[in-house]
């Protein structure tokens, strides 16, 4: 009898176990489910356990007795608290005929039954998975139910453990992906992945028939004030620089860190007229801006892809060409001066 009765319970658990895709909140409420029915009691609880404090995690108990999830109690004041110093499963079917009827948690409660495990999770206890009611139990624990109880405790700690992995996992994946986007020092894109938005940007623009705009900036004569006040003070001239960029434009703008002391700017849906607003709006902004040592001024070379010739040019080299072009204005833009504008279309 107890072979089929403990096959049963087996069967039970891993058709719970193996519904992956059901998510662990509804494998745990099945779980405590089960476990209450195999049982005969009526609480069942997953506990979270730090130091004294005991916090329900999920439960399941009859409609008359309310414990919402995240209740805490002082361990010591829980029959769980004999789990974790027995480090593994206790059971008890009446506990006022029991030597610990007078335990806080019996005199707190008046729970008469109770069988529990700890939970651990990567060699550490977790919490419990414990069960009890009211009224005593009209039968013994069976050495079924402790292995069931076990085998209930040991497969929480390893997809609790397993959970924990892949949260981890998501992050760090995510940092990942951040720190390959971005510059270091600026926080800003970096170049490769300028060069894979300018694509799509592109694209973008020629579904929707807009023109589109391309800034270089060059800060002048930059290398003097590494040569003057230091490497680290020219570091802040360029986060300095991109906290301007991030606070003139758009957040549909695209600012990256094109090279040292390069930046490039993606003006979706910007014509020439509007690019060329923007960029002295950002050249008056960097020449002003109350810089510690010295003055800093940049120059800027500026092109424009017209809405009207969008058809005329080929994705596979259009990005370059187009640096191209705003790098030829910007070489005019320091050849005439320097702290300017340059739009390649205005160019003698
Ligand atoms: P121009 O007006 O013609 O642009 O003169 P410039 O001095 O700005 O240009 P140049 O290309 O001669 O010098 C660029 C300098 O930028 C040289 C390089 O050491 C410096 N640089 C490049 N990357 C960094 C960086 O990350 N931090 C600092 N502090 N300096 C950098
Ligand atoms: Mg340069
Ligand atoms: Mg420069």
């Amino acid at each position: 009898m107890h072979i089929s009765e403990s096959e049963k319970v087996i069967r039970t658990l891993y058709e719970i176990t193996s519904e992956h895709d059901k998510g662990f909140e509804f494998q745990v409420t099945r779980l405590l489910e089960l476990a209450c029915e195999r049982f005969n009691l009526d609480i069942g609880i997953l506990s979270k356990i730090n130091d004294n404090n005991y916090e329900v995690v999920l439960n399941v108990t009859p409609e008359d007795i309310v414990l919402p999830n995240g209740t805490e109690f002082d361990l010591e004041r829980t029959f769980c608290s004999l789990a974790i110093a027995a480090d593994g499963p206790v059971a008890y079917e009446h506990v006022k005929e029991s030597e610990i009827n007078n335990h806080p948690a019996y005199l707190d409660q008046k729970l008469e039954a109770y069988i529990g495990t700890p939970v651990y999770v990567d060699g550490k206890v977790y919490g419990t998975f414990n069960f009890s009611s009211p009224t005593p139990l009209n039968r013994k624990f069976q050495p079924v139910d402790i292995d069931a109880l076990q085998l209930m405790g040991s497969w929480l700690g390893t997809e609790i453990s397993r959970n924990n992995s892949e949260k981890l996992l998501i992050q760090a994946n995510e940092q990942l992906k951040e720190i390959s986007i971005k510059d270091s020092l600026t926080q800003l894109y970096n170049r490769r992945h300028f060069e894979t938005e300018f694509t799509q940007l592109f694209h973008l623009a020629k579904r929707h028939n807009q023109s589109i705009s391309l800034i270089l900036l060059d800060i002048d004569n930059f290398k003097s004030i590494n040569d003057t006040y230091g490497h680290s003070a020219g570091d802040d001239v360029l986060r300095d620089i991109a906290q301007i960029l991030t606070e003139r434009t758009r957040r549909s703008d695209l600012i990256a860190r094109y090279g040292g002391e390069e930046f490039v700017i993606i003006l979706p849906d910007t014509e020439k007229s509007g690019a060329k607003y923007l960029t002295e709006n950002i050249r008056k902004a960097i020449e002003r801006h109350p810089w510690t040592n010295q003055t800093v001024t940049s120059s800027f070379g500026i092109q424009t892809l017209d809405k009207n010739e969008m058809e005329t040019f080929e994705v596979e080299s259009i990005m370059e060409a187009s640096i191209k072009s705003a790098d030829k204005a910007l070489y005019f833009a320091k050849k005439n001066g320097r702290n300017q504008c340059a739009h390649y279309q205005d160019l003698p």
